[in-house]
């Protein structure tokens, strides 16, 4: 079957981004219209590119709750979504950020979170909001917040208590800085940071450049000693990936056991 010609279904920039770079950027507002889109670029995607990822760019101020909690749904089916935060992910940005699968920030970067804000009822001029309104209402918003901390936690190593403490109310914002959001294991870093001795630290294989997290990326643990032959780090530290470890192990002249760790 022919691919059908995207930019007929979304909104011509974001088809042409995508076409091209296989790119979404959220709008500055998430609505319903952005919802639209994701559906069209996310099942495109999943039929004619079921093996590519799909770049997700979520800076941006919030949006509207039901189309951001149908978003993150569609991320979370789709599986090959990569989150990247530069500037700040306020709010909603924030959630469809911490949907995908891979997640990446800039040295700026920055996600801000808030609880949930109480939906309000539009009403005729001197129509009272009644207590029954007033319940739904409470209950529509805690909703919001558990399902928040519970995507937060599954993206961090974080528990859902840890979140709910950190999240100030609704009329406040917390931002948690790019160092942060990699020090809780939610990010990978789009920048070298430098260790103690002021070595980059990079995400990725320092004998391919192979990234971090790709794919086909396999952890593979190997004993301290053959690791400081490998790779030349006294303290355990660098990173190789799997057939980089398997080619150097190979030129030592004595038996090597490693570990696999399938995730
Ligand atoms: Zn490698």
């Amino acid at each position: 079957m022919e691919a059908p010609d995207l930019s007929k279904l979304v909104e011509a920039r974001a088809a042409a981004d995508f076409d091209m770079f296989r790119r979404v950027v959220l709008p500055e507002e998430i609505d319903h219209h952005a919802y639209v889109d994701i559906l069209h670029i996310l099942s495109y995607a999943s039929k004619f590119m079921p093996h590519e990822r799909v770049q997700i760019f979520c800076n941006g101020g919030g949006g509207d709750a039901d189309s951001t909690n149908a978003i993150v749904d569609l991320i979370q089916q789709h599986e090959k979504c990569d989150g990247y935060l530069f500037g700040t992910a306020l709010s909603a940005h924030g959630l469809v950020w911490a949907a995908c699968s891979r997640r990446f920030v800039s040295r700026r970067g920055a996600l801000g979170i808030h609880q949930a804000a109480a939906a309000v009822i539009v009403k005729e001029e001197g129509e009272k909001t009644t207590a029954t309104e007033k319940r739904l209402i409470e209950a529509a918003r805690i909703r919001s917040d558990n399902l928040m901390f519970a995507l937060f936690a599954a993206a961090s190593d974080k528990d859902e208590s840890w979140w709910r403490k950190r999240t100030p109310g609704s009329g406040m914002c917390e931002l948690i800085s790019a160092e942060e959001l990699i020090a809780i294991e939610m990010a990978n870093a789009l920048f070298p940071r430098v260790d103690w001795y002021g070595q980059p630290v990079l995400n990725a294989c320092e004998g391919c450049g192979k990234p971090c997290g790709a794919d086909d990326w396999l952890d593979v643990i190997v004993p301290d000693d053959v690791w400081l032959k490998i790779s030349g780090h006294m303290d355990s530290g660098g990173i190789l990936c799997a057939g980089c470890i398997t080619e150097r192990a190979a030129l030592l002249n004595d038996y090597c056991v490693g570990r696999l760790i399938f995730e």
